[in-house]
């Protein structure tokens, strides 16, 4: 009885919190729409990130950037700013030199970019075609004294065709309308299915490889079917960068599926066919240790100060351009963010810290491994006096799009709140509250172990079809004003989030508790 009554105090404390005083200060508001909108940064800082750094490949690309933005945050007076360990990851590496091209039947230089961790060819080789037509691990045995010196191509079932649709695409009102009644858990069946056959798939590349490997081949050739017009889609094998495995001597490129399809023609139809391949590329072993970028705005209120509102996004990129919308977008928005909070001389209640997450392409890395240090008892499975004090969580890593919203991660009680934070910006466009989760990227790390964290809802112009994880994906595929109101939109939750009297209520808490 005690106990329903407390319940009921709770709750209806709770419920009031909701209310009014949830709607934000309209004066800072204005001020960061004048900073975010009209003195903006964030082209110069990714500007910085992309032409100027270059890619950003868990190592010495993604280190250079990492100090980069580490003196940045500094300059701007942000406090506290270093290189955190999050713990071991492997060894970096970079590509030196590449290069592949048809000799005969006559000359035609490939689209082509080494995956990463590939090996490389030591020089300048000639090497003829091995077309193999099998998709059975067992059959592949069969082929083991044919590889010397070969470059392997294997069969692919599938071909192209022109594409109908527009490359960039935004929400539309039925689109968001959609999103505002969908809660469903993020991974379906289909999803499952896609996750296996890529399974099935990485299994038979493995095994192909280091029997190529073992019998002195020189070289292997894959590509997939969006890797069309010019766009190839690269990643790379990480299990060689683990710490004391080998380097993998064999150069392991990506091409283009046009390329890919007309030597795979030839090869079948019997035509002898001349590859010449140089490809370089190098190891690091110096320190193999993976690092996160922290930097802190140190709160103002005595009882608050010691409570954290994090925002962050993922520093590290693939290699094949220059990760611009994947995800030197997000990350260039976070500093904006922290940049016009610091600007403008606002104190914020609570510490506001800015993360930017390495090891993220490979697993989420960085960001798993700070939440598990800083905010979770390693013996109890609890939170952590610091995961007591987290306020919230906000992620950018949807590519250059303007934000549209936020997804609250089955989150219920903190819609109404986002709902009065987004109030001001309906007339930038962002207004749907999505009650389902978002997944892939840094925030899954703080949600899927109870802490608030989110992830904000962004139009996909060309994400999926031209810039993530592709040889394009570089400063001119980025749209400065999408950037812009982007940074303008997180400045203001994350400063709402670090003045607001209670913490972002935690989904189990949400029926019970007054956080
Ligand atoms: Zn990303």
């Amino acid at each position: 009885m005690k106990r329903q009554l407390l319940l009921c105090l709770l709750t209806g404390f709770s419920l009031a919190s909701f209310g009014q005083k949830d709607k934000p200060d309209l004066t800072v508001v204005k001020k960061i729409r004048e900073e975010g909108l009209n003195r903006s940064k964030v082209m110069e800082t990714a500007f910085y990130l992309t032409d100027v750094n270059g890619p950003r490949l868990q190592g010495p690309g993604f280190m250079k950037a990492a100090n980069w933005s580490k003196n940045k945050l500094t300059e701007w007076g942000l406090q506290n700013a270093r290189l955190e360990p999050w713990g071991e990851w492997g060894k970096g590496w970079e590509i030196e030199r590449s290069y592949i091209a048809m000799t005969a039947p006559y000359y035609k230089t490939l689209i082509a970019v080494p995956r990463a961790w590939s090996g490389g060819t030591d020089k300048l080789q000639q090497a003829e075609i091995l077309y193999i037509d099998e998709s059975d691990t067992t059959a592949l045995e069969g082929y083991r004294d044919k590889l010397k010196n070969k470059v392997i191509l294997i069969h692919q079932p599938f071909a192209i065709s022109p594409s109908f649709n527009p490359d960039a695409r935004r929400f539309t009102a039925e689109d968001l309308a959609k999103m505002e009644k969908d809660d469903s858990a993020p991974r379906d069946s289909s999803y499952r299915s896609l996750i296996q056959a890529m399974r099935t798939r990485n299994a038979f590349n493995q095994k192909m490889r280091k029997l190529a490997k073992q019998g002195g081949a020189l070289a292997i050739l894959n590509t997939s079917q969006l890797s069309k017009d010019g766009t190839l889609f690269v990643s790379g094998d990480f299990a060689n960068a683990a710490s004391g495995t080998a380097h993998d001597d064999l150069a392991d490129l990506t091409i283009s599926v046009e390329d890919y399809l007309s030597l795979s023609r030839l090869a079948k139809a019997g035509v002898p066919v001349k590859l010449e391949l140089d490809v370089k590329t190098r190891f690091f072993t110096t320190d193999t240790k993976g690092y996160n970028v922290i930097a802190e705005i140190p709160g103002s209120d005595p009882k608050l100060k010691e409570e954290v509102v994090m925002l962050g996004a993922h520093l590290d990129s693939w290699h094949a351009a220059t990760g611009a919308t994947d995800n030197a977008a997000g990350c260039s928005v976070m500093m904006e963010a922290v940049r016009i909070l610091k600007t403008l001389g606002l104190k914020p209640r609570r510490t506001i810290r800015i993360a930017l997450w390495s090891g993220e392409e490979q697993g989420l890395h960085g960001s798993k491994n700070y939440v598990a240090k800083h905010f979770i008892d390693p013996n109890t499975r609890k939170f952590t006096k610091e995961g007591e004090q987290l306020a919230a969580y906000f992620n950018v890593d949807n590519g250059t799009g303007k934000i549209r919203g936020i997804y609250l991660q089955n989150n219920t009680a903190a819609g109404p709140i986002f709902a009065q934070w987004l109030e001001p910006f309906h007339d930038l466009g962002a207004t749907t509250i999505a009650p389902k989760s978002s997944g892939g990227t840094d925030h899954v790390s703080f949600d899927r172990v109870g802490l608030a964290g989110f992830g904000f809802i962004q139009d996909g112009i060309e994400y999926s079809t031209r810039t993530h994880h592709t040889n394009m994906d570089t400063y001119d595929h980025l749209i400065a004003d999408d950037l812009k109101q982007a940074s303008t939109i997180v400045a203001s939750f994350v400063y709402n989030a670090a003045m607001r009297d209670q913490k972002i209520p935690l989904k189990k808490e949400t029926a019970e508790s007054g956080r």
